[in-house]
């Protein structure tokens, strides 16, 4: 088994009913959730003007799977919860979704491949996941050596991300 780290996020429909439908899904598409953030209300990156504010929160896990098999998993989770994918009606790119389930961190290797990424390519530049995260871990690194908590400090407050309730249930 392997530890990794998911971010969890949606900004359509009853919010916090969608992460924990998504934290409860991970363990039938092989993924074990040991730990969770709070949950954090945070305003909407790219996509179309006005969308509603995003919740938030990051996922600790364990899993045999590889990789790609860890993706498959999360947008199997995706779809299930209602989430269209790119070419069917309703997909909007970055667009309201009720759920989307990223791959932040997988054991220690970096993973380079033209669907995934690993470590995921905007985990340093984001407030919405890197505050989530450090919760879980405040010691996390990078597998460069990085530490999550020095990318946070480097990073302007501009972005808000307000804790907005507590840890989705494990
Ligand atoms: P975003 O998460 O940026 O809002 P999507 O959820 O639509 O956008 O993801 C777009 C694509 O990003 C996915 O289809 C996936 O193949 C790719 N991708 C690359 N690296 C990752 C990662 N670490 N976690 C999740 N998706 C990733
Ligand atoms: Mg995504």
């Amino acid at each position: 088994m392997t530890p990794g780290f998911l971010a969890l996020g949606g900004n359509q429909g009853d919010r916090r009913a969608s992460l924990q439908a998504a934290l409860d899904a991970l363990p039938i598409h092989g993924v074990t959730p040991t730990a969770c953030s709070s949950a954090y209300a945070t305003a909407a990156v790219g996509g179309p003007p006005g969308q509603p504010d995003y919740l938030n929160a990051c996922v600790r896990i364990e899993t045999a799977h590889s990789p790609l098999a860890l993706l498959e998993a999360c947008k199997a989770i995706e779809r299930a919860l209602g989430r269209p994918e790119p070419g069917e009606p309703g997909y909007v790119p970055h667009g309201p979704r009720p759920v989307d389930l990223d791959v932040l961190l997988l054991g220690r290797a970096a993973f380079a491949h033209p669907r995934l990424t690993i470590p995921h390519a905007a985990l340093t530049q984001r407030r919405f996941v890197l505050v989530p995260l450090l919760e879980l871990d405040f010691a996390l690194e990078l597998p460069d050596g990085t530490r999550l908590a020095d990318a946070l400090a480097r990073l302007g407050v501009d972005e808000d991300v307000r804790r907005a309730g507590p840890p989705l249930v494990v």
